[in-house]
């Protein structure tokens, strides 16, 4: 099978890989071409609930067992070979939270497969609290679409974020709008957003999306209104899994960044008012 586009096996990949894969999730990689003994790393991060913070987790079992030390002493070369792996690790500063996982690997000539097959505490879902809020009269898509998400289901997820799209751009052009008026944009960008209301094929519209943003709403030049006007255009049916996936983390995370640039430049605003008010 190719190793084309697959990441090399490095701590990081592992770190990344057992703090967010879902259970049961599996990663390929290419094995590293600097071979190694197995699948431990030093460190994890993690919100640790005794700290209340997020904290670097280490790595509680001894470096080397009685059978590597045995083998070490006999000069037999240990190589990555498929079985299984358990990590422990437990919170630097209270030392009393600790993160379990168990991994399976399946090693090849020059690939590895890890699968999660086990974890403690049961990770969180993670939920965005500003979208939650501006979400609230389409809860349900948004619960749904978070937990496809989180089991890596894409083509759901995908199917679920756009039907959010879908339900609530116009709100997010209301938001837009108001933003634009109490910030003294300029005129072409309101035209435009206020044209994106109106009845135009959906290639026109991505197109003046991707034109009426403001500056401060575009970070490096990214447009996410361009963005969310794409995945209105796009249908589900034809996409593989993995590009479902890609999808609906763009999307959610479109929709977090300008929801939540939008909500707290208005309550800045409201702030402001009320004090110079005053004066
Ligand atoms: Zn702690």
């Amino acid at each position: 099978m190719s190793t084309d586009g697959l990441p090399n096996l490095t701590d990081a990949g592992i770190k990344s890989f057992l703090e967010t894969a879902p259970l049961y999730s599996q990663r390929r990689f290419k094995l590293p071409l600097t071979p190694r003994k197995n699948l431990r790393i030093e460190e994890i991060d993690s919100f640790c609930e005794v700290c209340d913070q997020t904290r670097p987790f280490h790595n509680n079992a001894l470096r080397d067992t009685g059978a590597d030390k045995a083998a070490a002493a006999m000069l037999i070369p240990q190589y990555l070979s498929t079985g299984k792996h358990s990590f422990s690790f437990s919170c630097v500063s209270c030392r009393k939270s600790i993160r379990i996982y168990m991994v399976e690997q399946i090693v090849d000539d020059r690939t590895i497969t890890i699968q999660k097959y086990g974890q403690l505490p049961r990770g969180d879902i993670p939920r965005d609290k500003t979208l939650q809020r501006f979400l609230k009269g389409d809860r349900d898509n948004y619960e749904k679409a978070v937990i496809c998400l989180s089991h890596e289901y894409g083509i759901a997820a995908f199917a679920y974020f756009r039907r959010i799209v879908e339900n609530n751009i116009y709100r997010l052009l209301d938001l837009l709008l108001e933003d634009l008026k109490s910030s003294g944009g300029d005129d072409e960008n309101f035209i435009a957003i206020q044209s994106l209301r109106e009845e135009s094929p959906m290639s026109e519209k991505i197109k003046i999306a991707n034109l009426a943003l403001p500056g401060h709403l575009k970070p490096d030049g990214l447009n996410p209104l361009g963005k969310l006007y794409q995945v209105l255009s796009e249908g589900v049916h034809n996409l593989p899994e993995e590009e479902c996936l890609k999808k609906a983390k763009a999307t959610s995370e479109c929709l977090a960044f300008l929801v939540s640039e939008l909500a707290s430049r208005k309550e800045h605003r409201a702030r402001f008012k009320s004090m110079i008010g005053e004066l």
